[in-house]
């Protein structure tokens, strides 16, 4: 190598170590910002969490709208309240500055689910109280928060502490935090309706699609994994396929007809034990043929993960595993089956004559929940029955062996409700080395996050690179009782989002 390749060799190390450092700099400012304004943070977040959230309570989502409207503009974003056809309003928020590489648009919702008074610690899931740790680790409440400190392992219980008022709290406060040094362009697009479903996404991106396009578009929702910051890169949807059997037209007394009559509950679990094998493979056939083998990349990152399977075998009182797939992991990056309900018979001393199972399927981004629908479907009548869509009349069920009712519902036609952006593609590489500049190898990559979060409509909109971004503590209590928030992970939260407005 010439000196004056070494040089320049070395003058381009020196630059990299010092966009590191000026980064690892703008980092520790957030930090030093978010430990010295502790206190302002839970104060403004406390407020924010007394306010009923409940899902498809217009009302009350309309004075939590008006607050959270009142607070980005606090932060100097341009901000607007868009009204949608149920009552139930969007927030929006943005603040655009000069020379910005990228728009990114966070997702954040702020409804939240119901509440079971009765089942919390508190008397009011929506009078927020403090504690020095969880309450299965014996945190004890602070009454008195004038002096506190707020160390990181206090935590805030009330309803959507957790899941998903958090990052609200934590993008607005790391946006105080950079101050003048953001770097990209920020929209903010908080939901109203994502807890119970509705028409409002649609509508306001139909109705607004300028506002809401943009380079990337980050979620923010969900717990962490356990081990430490998560970005995912995709979400399961889902399918559901509703299947009732029946031998008679009407239950029959099973002393007079027993041996004789056959009874539905029973039919039904053969039928539905005839779909898994002993080991929890499912045997439709084509079941799992979209997906496997997995690529050598994607094998590669669903093994990176961290595995706690044994702790939470411990923890969930699970005694054997469901032999599907071989780890957590890689049974998120397949189609899962499961039987959600099943209910036959009426009374006592009455052969069942009818039984129905709501089977329900988990489907990835390589799925057409179409297709998965229709093999089930297929699956059933290859074992002899005769489909019919309404409930079958005498005749009908006395002209045919065995006669089943099925009905399928896919979550959305064309997706199902399931995405996945390609890790390699270059904004989610921005997305991934962003929180790696803040943690390093902390950083957890899930390549499919098990449960479902609304992207779909806005990929199908804008065609827009996806990933999500987790900063709440894995055992938040999400959509359950004593939902809570570890205020560390709030802190830590900010420096998080930030590292994502810095690059
Ligand atoms: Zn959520």
């Amino acid at each position: 190598m010439t000196s004056s390749r070494i040089l320049s060799l070395l003058a381009l190390t020196c630059s990299m170590v010092s966009t590191l450092a000026a980064q690892q700099s703008e980092f520790d400012k957030v930090r030093t910002y978010a430990n010295a304004h502790r206190h302002e943070i839970v104060a403004e977040y406390l407020k924010l969490l007394s306010l009923p959230n409940i899902h498809g309570d217009a009302k009350a989502l309309q004075a939590n709208a008006d607050l959270l409207a009142a607070m980005m503009k606090k932060r100097g974003l341009d901000t607007e309240i868009w009204p949608t056809s149920s009552g139930v309003p969007m927030v929006f928020g943005e603040k655009r500055v000069p020379g910005a590489k990228r728009t990114i648009l966070f997702y954040i919702h702020y409804d939240g689910q119901p509440v079971d008074v009765k089942r919390w610690a508190q008397p009011d899931p929506f009078v927020p109280v403090v504690r020095t740790d969880g309450i299965e680790a014996g945190g004890e409440l602070v009454t008195d928060l004038s002096s506190a400190t707020f160390p990181d392992a206090w935590r805030i219980y009330a309803r959507a502490a957790g899941d998903d008022k958090a990052p609200i709290e934590a993008m607005l406060c790391a946006l105080d935090a950079i101050g003048s040094t953001q770097k990209e362009n920020v929209k903010i697009f908080l939901d109203g309706e994502e807890e119970g479903g509705g028409k409002g996404l649609a509508e306001v991106i139909q109705k607004y699609p300028e506002k809401l396009r943009s380079d990337l578009l980050v979620i923010l929702d969900g717990p962490q994994h356990p081990s430490g910051p998560t970005i995912y890169y995709g979400a399961r949807g889902g399918a559901s396929v509703n299947v009732t059997v029946y031998t008679a037209k009407q239950g029959m007394h099973s002393g007079n007809y027993g041996n004789w009559m056959p009874d539905a509950n029973v039919r039904l679990a053969q039928l539905i034990a005839s779909m898994v094998d002993s080991t929890g493979k499912v045997v439709i056939p084509g079941f799992y043929s979209d997906v496997l083998p997995f690529s050598t990349e994607a094998k590669a990152m669903i093994d990176a993960v961290p595995d706690q399977s044994a702790q939470m075998q411990r923890d969930f009182g699970v005694g054997s595993l469901d032999g599907a797939a071989h780890s957590l992991q890689e049974g998120l990056n397949l189609p899962a089956f499961s039987v959600h309900t099943m209910k036959g018979g009426e009374v006592g001393g009455v052969i069942a004559a009818n039984a129905t199972a709501e089977i329900a399927m988990r489907l990835v981004k390589e799925n057409r929940p179409q297709v998965m629908a229709e093999r089930v479907i297929d699956f059933i009548r290859a074992q002899g029955y005769y489909i019919v869509d309404k409930d079958p009349d005498v005749a009908m069920l006395a002209s045919h062996a065995k006669v089943a009712k099925v009905t399928s519902r896919a979550l959305t036609a064309t997706s199902g409700g399931a995405w996945r952006t390609d890790p390699n593609d270059p904004q989610a590489v921005f997305a991934t080395n962003a929180l790696k500049a803040v943690w390093g190898d902390k950083v957890v990559r899930i390549r499919t996050l098990g449960g479902s979060v609304p992207a779909s409509p806005f990929i199908d909109a804008f065609h827009v690179p996806t990933v999500g971004v987790s900063i709440a503590n894995y055992d938040d209590n999400q959509h359950t009782d004593n939902e809570n928030i570890r205020l560390g992970n709030l802190f830590d939260g900010m420096t998080t989002l930030a590292s994502l407005m810095l690059q």
